[in-house]
């Protein structure tokens, strides 16, 4: 077998180019993955669905991180909006220090909107007040059922947190994007919709934008392994369309998904023939917000309704596609779908 590769400390996770809004107008975008010392709470742990223990490295300096940003410089085309991830806390001087912040900052002044995402115990207003006005940040909520965040998820905060951090992000006149998940692990699909639906009207008192990611099954993780034993489904499409349509006109926030590994075994799916077209008008009303875009049909969604059924009567979250059709999620599997 090929050694892995080391990945270096000075170079960038990834970057890539895509579209967004900025004030309801489509716009350029530039994505940019930078590689930190990690997310604190994946050090002990971490959340049941995050696989950002394996992607962080432990010895990035001030001058690495100086030099990825180099490297952000040297791909960005000037951009309207340009997005910081850091499969942390960008808020987190473990992972950016505050100098290197600064430079972000100063770097990109230029750009109309800046996003970057924070657990949030590091939002305080010691912090906020050195930020930006065009900055967005956003909060990985997931789910306003305390339980849910604490058994489902090991999250390490609870909804209150999220949304103290919310507020004051507000008072200080910066833009909240909310991230919720769709079906964490021990919830059916019709638990997970509920769930979902009442998570994004407890964001929305504190949210510009609210995304909704459907659970996507990351290497090394709890959710995985469940998933191998068969005991974890991530959502079918018509799940996140119909959370979408019980949403829409009933939030302030603007409502958007844009689900990791879409139309694969590990990620949200329907029947394989029609989940190019679900995603397609799932993108499409993220950008529009108007709920005639969710339109989409395929005779699979009568399999959804029944699975929605079966998992009612049997009481169980498993894999109900797998107990009854084991060879063809191996299929997928094979077909390099994962
Ligand atoms: S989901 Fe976020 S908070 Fe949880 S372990 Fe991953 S990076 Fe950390
Ligand atoms: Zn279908």
């Amino acid at each position: 077998m090929k050694p892995k590769a080391k990945r270096s400390p000075s170079q960038l996770e990834a970057c890539w180019k895509e579209k967004d809004l900025i004030s309801g107008r489509v716009s350029d975008a530039m994505v940019v993955i930078m590689r930190t010392n990690g997310c604190c709470w994946a050090k002990t742990g971490g959340c049941s669905m995050c696989g950002y223990r394996t992607a962080s490295l432990t010895q990035v300096t001030e001058d690495d991180l100086n030099r990825q940003i180099d490297e952000a410089l040297s791909r960005y085309e000037g951009e309207p909006f340009v997005k910081f991830y850091t499969s942390g806390s960008f808020l987190d001087e473990n992972e950016i220090p505050a100098t290197v912040r600064e430079r972000i900052f100063k770097e990109f002044s230029g750009c109309e909107r800046i996003l970057f995402e924070s657990r949030p115990e590091f939002v305080t207003s010691e912090v906020l007040v050195t930020i930006p006005k065009n900055a967005t940040i956003a909060l990985g909520l997931e789910s306003s059922d305390p339980e849910i965040l604490d058994v489902s998820i090991n999250k390490g905060f609870t909804p209150e947190d999220s949304r103290r951090a919310g507020i004051l992000i507000g008072e200080h006149g910066l833009m909240v994007r909310t991230y919720l998940i769709l079906k964490p692990l021990f919830l059916t699909e019709s638990a997970a919709m509920d769930d979902t639906v009442r998570s994004a009207l407890f964001a929305d008192g504190f949210s510009d934008e609210i995304s909704i990611n459907p659970l996507n099954i990351q290497r090394g993780t709890l959710a995985e392994r469940l998933w191998r034993a068969g005991e974890a489904r991530s959502p079918w499409i018509w799940s996140l369309i119909e959370v979408l349509r019980r949403l829409s006109g009933n939030v302030g926030a603007r409502l958007m998904s844009s689900p990791s590994g879409g139309g694969t075994a590990r990620g949200v799916h329907n029947c394989g023939k029609c989940d190019g077209d679900a995603l397609d008008a799932v993108e499409r009303f993220s950008f529009s917000q108007n709920i005639n875009d969710l339109e989409v049909s395929c005779g699979c969604i009568g399999a959804w309704q029944t699975y929605i059924e079966a998992e009612r009567i049997l009481g169980t979250a498993s894999d109900l596609d797998r107990g009854f059709d084991n060879d063809l999620a191996l299929g997928c599997e094979k077909d390099g779908r994962i």
